[in-house]
C-alpha cells in the first residue's frame, strides 16, 4: 500500500485532531467517573495516534534524535487540509460510541456486560473488542504487539508496593495541607467542598475500600458492594467536626487498611471480586482505585489551601473566583 505524500498529510492532520479529541474526553469521562466509556476513547485515541505516527513516519520527517532536535527547532509547519470527519470513523467504533450513548441516557457508565476489553494493533491502529486474534487481520502484527484497554487495568498500573507506599503518606499529606489554616478556612465550602468535608470523604471511601479488600481476601470472587459508595454530597456532617477529630479518623481507618494489605502475597493480590461496572477485577484494581480517588480530591485540596492563602494575601481578593476546581469526584 502505498500513499502518497499529500494524502499522508490529510492522514497526519485528521489523525492528530482525531487523538487530542478523544484523549480530552477520555479525561472528561474519568472526571465523571464514567471509566468504562473512558476506555472507549482512550483506545480510540490510541488508534488514531498509531496512524497518526504511521502517516508521520512516511512523511521522511522521522529521522536521527540530532536530526529531529534540528527539525524541532526549525519549527515544523503542517499545511491546512481539510480533513473531513475525525472521530467515529469505523463500524465498530460507532457501534461502541452508540452503546455509551445509551448508558448514558439512563445516567451511568456502560457495565461489564455491555463492553468487552479493548485492544489497539501498535502496527496499523486496528481497534478489537474482546481477545484478539494470533495475528492482525490487516497487517499480520502478532497479538503479543497489541496495546490492550482492559477493565482490569482501568485504574491504573501500579503494583502492590507502590500501591502501599502511595496511601501510606496520605495522612502526612492532610496534616500538610491543614497545617496553618484556621477552623473557619478549613469549614469554608469552596467550589461547593471545605477542606473538612473533602477529608471526610476520604475516610468514607478508605472505609468503602476496605471492606470490598476483606471480601476479596476471605470469599471466593464475592460480588462487591459497589453501586452507591458514599458521595461527597453525604461528607456536609464533617463540616461541623473538629479538624483533628477528622484527621484521627482518617488515620485510624488507614492504619486498619495498611494492616490488611501489608505482607500480602502477590496471589493474594490476585484474588478477584466481581464489579458490576468494571466485571472480575483483582485487589490489585481497587488498590489503584484507591489511589486515583484520592490523587484527585489531594490536588483538589491543595488547591483549595493554595486559594485560602491568597485571600489572605493580596486585598481585593477575597471572594474566590468561581469553579477553580474541576468537577467534583464522585465514588465510582
Ligand atoms: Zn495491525
Amino acid at each position: 500500500m502505498t500513499i502518497d505524500p499529500d494524502e499522508n498529510r490529510l492522514l497526519l492532520c485528521s489523525m492528530s485532531l482525531g487523538y487530542t479529541a478523544y484523549h480530552v474526553w477520555a479525561l472528561q469521562s474519568r472526571r465523571e467517573r464514567r471509566y468504562n466509556i473512558a476506555r472507549i476513547f482512550e483506545a480510540s485515541s490510541c488508534v488514531k495516534r498509531v496512524r497518526a505516527e504511521r502517516a508521520f513516519q512516511s512523511l521522511g520527517e522521522v529521522g536521527s534524535t540530532g536530526e529531529n532536535v534540528s527539525r524541532a527547532l526549525d519549527g515544523l509547519e503542517p499545511n491546512a487540509v481539510a480533513t473531513g470527519p475525525v472521530t467515529g470513523t469505523s463500524p465498530l467504533s460507532r457501534d461502541l460510541l452508540s452503546r455509551a450513548s445509551r448508558a448514558l441516557a439512563e445516567g451511568r457508565d456502560l457495565n461489564a456486560e455491555e463492553i468487552g476489553d479493548l485492544y489497539v494493533c501498535s502496527n496499523c491502529g486496528e481497534l478489537i473488542e474482546g481477545e484478539p486474534p494470533d495475528v492482525c487481520a490487516t497487517c499480520g502484527t502478532v497479538r503479543e504487539g497489541y496495546l490492550p484497554f482492559r477493565a482490569a487495568e482501568a485504574m491504573g498500573n501500579l503494583g502492590p508496593y507502590s500501591i502501599v507506599r502511595k496511601i501510606e503518606q496520605t495522612p502526612a499529606t492532610l496534616r500538610a495541607i491543614i497545617d496553618g489554616l484556621s477552623n473557619e478556612q478549613l469549614s469554608l465550602r469552596v467550589a461547593g467542598h471545605s477542606l473538612k468535608e473533602l477529608m471526610g470523604h476520604l475516610t468514607d471511601m478508605d472505609v468503602v475500600f476496605r471492606e470490598r479488600a476483606w471480601l476479596i481476601l476471605e470469599t471466593d470472587n464475592p460480588r462487591l458492594p459497589s453501586a452507591h459508595p458514599p458521595t461527597l454530597s453525604r461528607a456536609t456532617g464533617y463540616n461541623t467536626q473538629k479538624i483533628a477529630d477528622i484527621i484521627d479518623a482518617f488515620q485510624t481507618s488507614r492504619q486498619q487498611s495498611l494492616g490488611l494489605l501489608r505482607g500480602l502475597t502477590p496471589a493474594a493480590w490476585h484474588r478477584t471480586g466481581y464489579h458490576v461496572i468494571y466485571g472480575t477485577i483483582p485487589l490489585t484494581h481497587q488498590g489503584n482505585w484507591l489511589v486515583d480517588h484520592e490523587r484527585g480530591h489531594l490536588i483538589q485540596m491543595a488547591q483549595i489551601r493554595h486559594d485560602l492563602l491568597q485571600q489572605l494575601g493580596g486585598p481585593g481578593q477575597l471572594k474566590l473566583p468561581a469553579n477553580l476546581v474541576p468537577e467534583i469526584l464522585q465514588g465510582e
